[in-house]
């Protein structure tokens, strides 16, 4: 989480449009590796492939996105169900889903028994890749496969030691920093560059959601608008080049300490990846994304290091809410008591 005192965060959250994207690739994988050729594919013993399953995927996604959590479980059981044992890919995928999906359904338990299905079918599926089925025929994802998997066997042991349920986690979720709040207002400054920054109307629903953690009840903290980089004290932009962000995350927040205060923040910065400049070309969806990756990452420029392990928080890391939780307000407040 933290390394060399410098970066803040590197915030594993995925972006849900990237997880679609990802599905969208292998499809496409899928489909150039032949589906009319005479012999079976070689993916076939790897990934089993099923379209009903891949339906019941997509439609797991979708319900999450739209709040309908319960439902999703019920579309993502449906796709286990249909895949056979050896569909390691599918498999994995369908069980990380469904660990989100009851995270978010405040059931937590099953997540972390779906989380530890996904990571052995993940691990799997890695070892698969390295055995030589990488290639684009075979549906697998090895580089990927093998990075989740090795998160998850971290996330599984991580879950064993947290409660969800407490009434804070800032024990969970650490370790923190924190601003000096003889500092508040921050200023913050929202790029309005065509190249790393957003429409006005994007930035507004930028500042909405970072004002969420103004506007929880006993808060210490304030912003105030600034209008360049300089001096900015927590600054937002876009990705301008790949590799800024980890492949598969929504956002990365980086924070530098005071000089002589080690943990003290001197500057926090959020990366947001997203559709680009201009607000005309965004569904809601996009904006959706948009305002639930900026609250979250926000969290992390205020000084939280970690994640909360409910679905249910913001801080959750892969959390698709819209708004703070009691649990989130009572960590911010906890974190900056008596300060
Ligand atoms: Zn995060």
């Amino acid at each position: 989480m933290f390394s060399a005192g410098k970066m803040l965060s590197t915030c594993r959250k995925f972006g849900l449009a990237a997880r679609r994207c990802k599905f969208a690739s292998l499809f496409l994988t899928l489909w150039l590796g032949g589906f009319a050729a005479s012999s079976p594919p070689a993916f076939a013993l790897f990934y089993g492939f099923n379209q009903q399953a891949q339906s019941y995927q997509h439609e797991g996604e979708s319900l999450v996105q739209s709040g309908n959590y319960e439902q999703a479980v019920s579309a993502y059981t449906q796709a286990i169900n249909l895949l056979p044992y050896d569909a390691v890919q599918g498999r994995a995928d369908a069980y990380f889903g469904r660990a989100i999906a009851n995270d978010v359904a405040g059931h937590f338990d099953q997540a972390t028994q779906d989380y530890g299905w996904s990571r052995d079918y993940y691990l799997k599926a890695a070892q698969y890749a390295s055995y030589g089925g990488n290639s684009a025929d075979s549906g697998l994802n090895g580089g990927y496969d093998s990075q989740i998997g090795q998160e998850l066997v971290n996330l599984v042991r991580w879950r064993a030691t947290v409660n969800p349920r407490s009434s804070d986690y800032m024990d969970d979720a650490g370790p923190m920093k924190l601003w000096d709040l003889r500092k508040m207002p921050l200023k913050v400054f929202i790029d309005d560059s065509q190249e790393s920054g957003w429409s006005s109307d994007l930035r507004d629903l930028i500042w909405r959601a970072i004002n969420c953690w103004t506007n929880v009840s006993g808060s210490p903290v304030r912003f105030m608008t600034w209008n360049s980089a300089s001096g900015a004290d927590y600054i937002l932009t876009r990705p301008t080049a790949g590799g800024q962000i980890a492949v598969g995350s929504g956002g990365y927040t980086s924070g530098v300490d005071e000089p002589t205060e080690p943990n003290m923040l001197k500057q926090s910065k959020s990366l947001l990846s997203c559709r680009g400049y201009d607000g005309n070309y965004y569904s809601q969806e996009d904006k959706n994304l948009l305002y639930n990756l900026a609250l979250h990452e926000c969290g992390h420029a205020l000084g939280m290091g970690g994640h909360s392990p409910s679905g249910q928080d913001i801080m959750y890391w892969k959390a698709p809410i819209f708004k703070l939780s009691d649990r989130d307000g009572n960590t911010i407040r906890r974190m900056y008591q008596g300060r």
